[in-house]
Protein backbone atom coordinates (compact mmCIF):
# COMPACT_ATOMS: atom_id res chain seq x y z
CA UNK A 1 0.00 0.00 0.00
CA UNK A 2 1.22 3.21 -0.67
CA UNK A 3 2.21 5.88 1.76
CA UNK A 4 0.47 8.58 3.46
CA UNK A 5 1.68 11.69 2.13
CA UNK A 6 3.28 14.16 4.55
CA UNK A 7 1.81 17.57 3.15
CA UNK A 8 3.79 20.00 4.35
CA UNK A 9 2.54 22.46 1.90
CA UNK A 10 -0.90 22.15 3.57
CA UNK A 11 -0.04 21.90 6.86
CA UNK A 12 2.36 24.88 6.61
CA UNK A 13 -0.68 26.37 5.26
CA UNK A 14 -3.06 25.59 8.57
CA UNK A 15 0.36 27.12 10.88
CA UNK A 16 0.59 30.39 8.86
CA UNK A 17 -3.47 30.60 9.43
CA UNK A 18 -2.73 30.44 13.07
CA UNK A 19 -0.12 33.18 12.99
CA UNK A 20 -2.07 35.45 11.34
CA UNK A 21 -5.46 35.12 13.11
CA UNK A 22 -2.61 36.05 16.45
CA UNK A 23 -1.47 39.01 14.49
CA UNK A 24 -5.20 40.10 13.58
CA UNK A 25 -6.03 39.52 17.59
CA UNK A 26 -2.71 41.49 18.42
CA UNK A 27 -3.88 44.43 15.89
CA UNK A 28 -7.13 44.71 17.31
CA UNK A 29 -5.77 45.01 20.70
CA UNK A 30 -3.79 47.99 19.47
CA UNK A 31 -0.60 46.53 19.33
CA UNK A 32 1.57 46.69 15.97
CA UNK A 33 2.34 43.54 13.95
CA UNK A 34 6.02 41.36 14.76
CA UNK A 35 8.77 42.39 12.38
CA UNK A 36 11.55 40.58 10.77
CA UNK A 37 14.43 42.41 8.67
CA UNK A 38 16.74 40.05 6.32
CA UNK A 39 20.37 41.47 5.52
CA UNK A 40 21.07 40.28 2.06
CA UNK A 41 24.46 40.30 0.86
CA UNK A 42 25.58 40.35 -2.79
CA UNK A 43 23.11 38.98 -5.29
CA UNK A 44 23.37 35.14 -5.34
CA UNK A 45 20.15 34.29 -7.24
CA UNK A 46 19.00 31.41 -5.33
CA UNK A 47 19.59 34.20 -2.01
CA UNK A 48 17.49 36.75 -3.73
CA UNK A 49 14.86 33.96 -4.25
CA UNK A 50 14.83 32.88 -0.55
CA UNK A 51 14.52 36.05 0.80
CA UNK A 52 11.68 37.41 -1.75
CA UNK A 53 9.52 34.36 -0.11
CA UNK A 54 10.35 35.43 3.11
CA UNK A 55 9.14 38.54 2.61
CA UNK A 56 5.96 37.23 0.44
CA UNK A 57 5.32 34.62 3.25
CA UNK A 58 5.45 37.63 5.85
CA UNK A 59 3.20 39.60 4.46
CA UNK A 60 0.83 36.56 3.88
CA UNK A 61 0.67 36.56 7.55
CA UNK A 62 0.66 40.11 8.52
CA UNK A 63 4.00 40.67 9.90
CA UNK A 64 6.15 43.72 8.48
CA UNK A 65 9.64 43.05 6.70
CA UNK A 66 12.73 44.84 5.66
CA UNK A 67 14.93 43.16 3.19
CA UNK A 68 18.29 45.10 3.92
CA UNK A 69 20.69 44.58 0.72
CA UNK A 70 24.11 45.43 0.65
CA UNK A 71 27.25 44.98 -2.00
CA UNK A 72 29.46 42.20 -1.71
CA UNK A 73 32.06 44.35 -1.07
CA UNK A 74 30.82 45.43 2.19
CA UNK A 75 33.43 44.52 5.10
CA UNK A 76 33.11 42.43 7.64
CA UNK A 77 32.84 45.10 10.44
CA UNK A 78 30.49 47.11 8.63
CA UNK A 79 27.92 44.03 8.43
CA UNK A 80 28.15 43.51 11.76
CA UNK A 81 27.74 46.93 12.81
CA UNK A 82 24.22 46.70 10.55
CA UNK A 83 23.02 43.36 12.81
CA UNK A 84 24.08 45.60 15.92
CA UNK A 85 21.68 48.84 14.68
CA UNK A 86 18.56 46.09 14.17
CA UNK A 87 19.63 44.47 17.73
CA UNK A 88 19.15 47.78 19.19
CA UNK A 89 16.03 48.85 17.25
CA UNK A 90 13.13 48.25 19.60
CA UNK A 91 11.03 47.87 16.74
CA UNK A 92 12.62 44.50 15.17
CA UNK A 93 11.82 41.50 16.43
CA UNK A 94 13.83 38.96 14.31
CA UNK A 95 16.70 39.49 11.91
CA UNK A 96 18.18 37.11 9.64
CA UNK A 97 21.42 37.65 7.76
CA UNK A 98 21.04 35.43 4.64
CA UNK A 99 23.65 32.64 3.79
CA UNK A 100 25.86 32.17 1.91
CA UNK A 101 28.35 35.15 2.90
CA UNK A 102 31.25 36.51 0.56
CA UNK A 103 34.10 34.71 1.35
CA UNK A 104 36.24 37.83 3.73
CA UNK A 105 32.75 37.30 6.07
CA UNK A 106 33.12 34.77 8.45
CA UNK A 107 29.82 33.31 8.98
CA UNK A 108 30.39 32.49 12.93
CA UNK A 109 31.19 36.15 13.64
CA UNK A 110 27.41 37.26 11.84
CA UNK A 111 25.55 34.25 13.42
CA UNK A 112 26.60 35.39 16.90
CA UNK A 113 26.30 39.22 16.18
CA UNK A 114 22.40 38.54 15.79
CA UNK A 115 20.99 39.03 19.37
CA UNK A 116 19.47 35.52 20.62
CA UNK A 117 16.49 37.49 21.26
CA UNK A 118 16.16 38.03 17.71
CA UNK A 119 18.21 35.04 16.15
CA UNK A 120 14.76 33.68 14.49
CA UNK A 121 16.97 31.38 12.31
CA UNK A 122 17.96 29.54 15.50
CA UNK A 123 21.82 29.58 15.13
CA UNK A 124 23.34 31.86 17.78
CA UNK A 125 25.40 29.17 19.73
CA UNK A 126 22.89 30.38 23.52
CA UNK A 127 20.15 29.24 21.24
CA UNK A 128 22.01 26.07 20.34
CA UNK A 129 22.72 24.87 24.03
CA UNK A 130 19.30 25.81 25.16
CA UNK A 131 17.87 23.67 22.39
CA UNK A 132 20.21 20.98 23.44
CA UNK A 133 18.50 21.08 27.04
CA UNK A 134 15.48 21.29 26.14
CA UNK A 135 14.53 24.90 27.18
CA UNK A 136 12.42 27.29 25.96
CA UNK A 137 14.55 29.01 22.88
CA UNK A 138 14.10 29.94 19.59
CA UNK A 139 14.89 27.07 17.20
CA UNK A 140 15.92 26.35 13.89
CA UNK A 141 13.54 26.02 11.63
CA UNK A 142 13.79 23.46 9.23
CA UNK A 143 14.12 20.82 12.44
CA UNK A 144 11.34 22.71 13.77
CA UNK A 145 9.36 22.04 10.69
CA UNK A 146 10.01 18.20 11.06
CA UNK A 147 9.15 18.04 14.38
CA UNK A 148 5.96 20.09 13.86
CA UNK A 149 5.35 17.36 11.00
CA UNK A 150 5.43 14.46 13.30
CA UNK A 151 3.24 15.97 15.93
CA UNK A 152 0.59 16.83 13.33
CA UNK A 153 -0.18 13.60 11.82
CA UNK A 154 0.49 12.26 15.31
CA UNK A 155 3.45 9.73 14.60
CA UNK A 156 4.50 8.06 17.92
CA UNK A 157 8.54 8.92 18.08
CA UNK A 158 9.08 7.42 21.87
CA UNK A 159 11.24 4.31 21.68
CA UNK A 160 11.43 4.29 18.13
CA UNK A 161 14.68 4.02 16.15
CA UNK A 162 15.06 7.40 14.30
CA UNK A 163 18.08 7.51 11.75
CA UNK A 164 19.14 10.71 11.04
CA UNK A 165 21.45 11.07 7.56
CA UNK A 166 23.48 14.31 7.59
CA UNK A 167 24.80 16.31 10.47
CA UNK A 168 24.85 20.13 9.18
CA UNK A 169 24.84 22.85 12.01
CA UNK A 170 21.13 23.92 10.49
CA UNK A 171 19.28 20.24 9.93
CA UNK A 172 20.99 17.03 11.01
CA UNK A 173 23.01 17.95 13.85
CA UNK A 174 20.07 19.90 15.76
CA UNK A 175 17.10 17.35 14.27
CA UNK A 176 19.01 14.49 15.76
CA UNK A 177 19.51 16.32 19.16
CA UNK A 178 15.61 17.41 19.21
CA UNK A 179 14.49 14.02 17.98
CA UNK A 180 16.65 12.32 21.24
CA UNK A 181 15.01 15.06 24.24
CA UNK A 182 12.30 14.53 26.05
CA UNK A 183 8.88 15.09 24.72
CA UNK A 184 6.83 13.90 21.55
CA UNK A 185 7.94 14.40 19.53
CA UNK A 186 10.89 13.13 20.95
CA UNK A 187 12.57 10.16 23.19
CA UNK A 188 13.62 8.29 20.40
CA UNK A 189 16.87 6.02 19.90
CA UNK A 190 18.96 8.40 17.61
CA UNK A 191 21.47 7.37 14.92
CA UNK A 192 23.73 10.21 13.49
CA UNK A 193 25.32 9.50 9.66
CA UNK A 194 27.13 11.02 7.89
CA UNK A 195 30.17 11.53 5.18
CA UNK A 196 32.59 9.65 7.12
CA UNK A 197 29.77 6.75 7.40
CA UNK A 198 31.28 4.14 5.54
CA UNK A 199 28.57 2.99 2.71
CA UNK A 200 28.19 -0.83 4.42
CA UNK A 201 27.43 1.02 7.73
CA UNK A 202 25.32 3.44 5.91
CA UNK A 203 23.68 0.22 4.60
CA UNK A 204 23.28 -1.66 7.79
CA UNK A 205 22.05 1.36 10.00
CA UNK A 206 19.34 3.03 7.51
CA UNK A 207 17.13 -0.13 7.08
CA UNK A 208 16.69 0.00 10.80
CA UNK A 209 15.15 3.33 11.13
CA UNK A 210 11.39 3.50 12.10
CA UNK A 211 11.87 7.07 11.42
CA UNK A 212 14.43 7.44 8.61
CA UNK A 213 15.55 11.52 8.31
CA UNK A 214 17.94 12.70 5.06
CA UNK A 215 18.99 15.90 4.93
CA UNK A 216 22.74 15.67 2.61
CA UNK A 217 21.55 17.00 -0.56
CA UNK A 218 22.52 13.93 -2.74
CA UNK A 219 19.54 12.54 -5.14
CA UNK A 220 18.66 8.92 -5.05
CA UNK A 221 21.03 8.38 -1.65
CA UNK A 222 18.17 6.72 -0.29
CA UNK A 223 16.72 3.35 -2.03
CA UNK A 224 14.00 1.23 -1.63
CA UNK A 225 15.71 -1.54 -0.06
CA UNK A 226 17.32 0.48 2.33
CA UNK A 227 13.76 1.19 3.84
CA UNK A 228 12.34 -0.49 6.36
CA UNK A 229 8.75 -1.59 5.63
CA UNK A 230 6.36 0.89 7.29
CA UNK A 231 9.08 3.48 8.30
CA UNK A 232 8.12 6.91 8.05
CA UNK A 233 10.47 8.72 6.36
CA UNK A 234 11.59 12.80 5.94
CA UNK A 235 13.33 14.03 2.45
CA UNK A 236 14.92 17.27 3.81
CA UNK A 237 17.36 17.44 0.41
CA UNK A 238 16.50 19.35 -2.26
CA UNK A 239 18.78 19.72 -5.28
CA UNK A 240 18.28 21.18 -8.37
CA UNK A 241 18.95 18.32 -11.17
CA UNK A 242 18.33 19.13 -15.49
CA UNK A 243 15.26 18.39 -17.00
CA UNK A 244 14.07 19.16 -20.54
CA UNK A 245 10.55 19.03 -19.77
CA UNK A 246 10.42 21.63 -17.39
CA UNK A 247 9.80 25.31 -18.43
CA UNK A 248 12.63 26.38 -15.66
CA UNK A 249 14.93 23.55 -17.29
CA UNK A 250 15.64 21.47 -13.79
CA UNK A 251 13.81 19.81 -11.32
CA UNK A 252 14.42 19.86 -7.80
CA UNK A 253 14.85 16.09 -6.32
CA UNK A 254 15.31 14.56 -2.53
CA UNK A 255 17.60 12.39 -1.54
CA UNK A 256 15.02 9.31 -1.50
CA UNK A 257 13.91 7.39 -4.30
CA UNK A 258 10.45 8.43 -3.86
CA UNK A 259 9.00 6.57 -6.43
CA UNK A 260 9.87 3.33 -5.21
CA UNK A 261 9.79 4.33 -1.27
CA UNK A 262 6.24 5.36 -1.23
CA UNK A 263 5.23 1.82 -1.61
CA UNK A 264 7.40 0.73 1.18
CA UNK A 265 6.95 3.64 3.91
CA UNK A 266 4.10 4.31 5.85
CA UNK A 267 4.54 7.88 5.41
CA UNK A 268 6.43 10.20 3.26
CA UNK A 269 6.99 13.92 2.33
CA UNK A 270 7.26 15.11 -1.14
CA UNK A 271 10.13 16.84 -2.99
CA UNK A 272 8.71 19.64 -2.90
CA UNK A 273 6.01 20.20 -0.82
CA UNK A 274 7.10 18.50 2.17
CA UNK A 275 10.15 19.98 4.67
CA UNK A 276 10.74 23.21 2.26
CA UNK A 277 7.50 24.63 3.02
CA UNK A 278 7.56 23.54 6.70
CA UNK A 279 10.86 25.80 7.17
CA UNK A 280 9.42 29.09 6.05
CA UNK A 281 6.04 28.46 8.21
CA UNK A 282 8.19 27.54 11.08
CA UNK A 283 10.69 30.84 10.41
CA UNK A 284 7.32 32.90 10.92
CA UNK A 285 6.33 31.29 14.03
CA UNK A 286 9.44 32.04 15.72
CA UNK A 287 9.42 35.67 14.36
CA UNK A 288 6.02 35.55 16.62
CA UNK A 289 7.61 33.44 19.20
CA UNK A 290 10.28 36.56 19.31
CA UNK A 291 7.53 39.21 19.49
CA UNK A 292 6.16 37.58 22.19
CA UNK A 293 9.05 37.02 24.66
CA UNK A 294 9.81 40.30 23.94
CA UNK A 295 6.53 42.18 24.76
CA UNK A 296 4.76 39.67 26.94
CA UNK A 297 1.60 39.94 25.52
CA UNK A 298 0.64 36.35 27.18
CA UNK A 299 -2.62 37.63 28.24
CA UNK A 300 -3.61 37.82 24.48
CA UNK A 301 -1.92 34.91 23.17
CA UNK A 302 -1.85 31.64 23.46
CA UNK A 303 1.09 29.45 24.99
CA UNK A 304 4.54 29.64 23.05
CA UNK A 305 4.69 27.54 21.10
CA UNK A 306 8.42 26.49 21.24
CA UNK A 307 8.13 25.10 24.98
CA UNK A 308 8.20 21.37 25.71
CA UNK A 309 6.19 19.65 28.63
CA UNK A 310 9.27 17.37 29.64
CA UNK A 311 12.73 19.47 30.31
CA UNK A 312 14.80 16.23 30.01
P1 LIG B 1 25.22 20.37 4.17
O1 LIG B 1 25.59 21.43 5.12
O2 LIG B 1 25.94 20.24 2.86
O3 LIG B 1 25.27 18.99 4.93
C1 LIG B 1 25.15 17.76 4.28
C2 LIG B 1 25.44 16.66 5.27
O4 LIG B 1 25.40 15.42 4.57
C3 LIG B 1 26.82 16.75 5.90
O5 LIG B 1 26.68 16.55 7.28
C4 LIG B 1 27.61 15.63 5.23
O6 LIG B 1 28.55 15.02 6.11
C5 LIG B 1 26.53 14.63 4.94
N1 LIG B 1 26.90 13.74 3.83
C6 LIG B 1 27.50 14.03 2.67
N2 LIG B 1 27.62 12.93 1.91
C7 LIG B 1 27.10 11.91 2.61
C8 LIG B 1 26.92 10.52 2.37
N3 LIG B 1 27.31 9.96 1.23
N4 LIG B 1 26.34 9.77 3.33
C9 LIG B 1 25.92 10.32 4.49
N5 LIG B 1 26.04 11.64 4.77
C10 LIG B 1 26.62 12.42 3.84
O7 LIG B 1 23.69 20.48 3.75
P2 LIG B 1 22.39 20.95 4.59
O8 LIG B 1 22.37 22.42 4.68
O9 LIG B 1 22.21 20.13 5.80
O10 LIG B 1 21.28 20.53 3.52
C11 LIG B 1 21.10 19.18 3.13
C12 LIG B 1 20.07 19.12 2.02
O11 LIG B 1 18.84 19.64 2.52
C13 LIG B 1 20.40 19.98 0.80
O12 LIG B 1 19.87 19.36 -0.35
C14 LIG B 1 19.68 21.28 1.06
O13 LIG B 1 19.36 21.99 -0.12
C15 LIG B 1 18.44 20.77 1.74
N6 LIG B 1 17.80 21.71 2.65
C16 LIG B 1 16.46 21.84 2.51
C17 LIG B 1 15.78 22.67 3.38
C18 LIG B 1 14.31 22.79 3.26
O14 LIG B 1 13.73 23.66 3.87
N7 LIG B 1 13.68 21.91 2.51
C19 LIG B 1 16.46 23.40 4.37
C20 LIG B 1 17.84 23.23 4.48
C21 LIG B 1 18.49 22.35 3.62
P3 LIG B 1 29.84 15.80 6.71
O15 LIG B 1 29.31 16.64 7.83
O16 LIG B 1 30.72 14.73 7.15
O17 LIG B 1 30.37 16.64 5.57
Amino acid sequence: MAATLLDGKAVSQQIKEEIRDEVTRLSTAGQRPPHLVVLLVGDNPASVIYVRNKMRACEMVGFSSTMKRFPEAITEAELLRKVNDFNRDPDVDGIIVQMPLPDHITPQKVTQAIHPSKDVDGFHPLNVGLMTLNFPCLMPATPSGILELLRRYQIPTKGKHCVVVGRSRIVGRPTSIMMSRGGQPGEATVSLCHKYTPPEDLARIVPQADILIVAVGKPGLITADMVKPGAVVIDVGTTRVPADDTKSGYRIKGDVDFAEVKDKASFITPVPGGVGPMTIALLLRNTLDAYKQRFDFSHLLQTPSNSYEDES
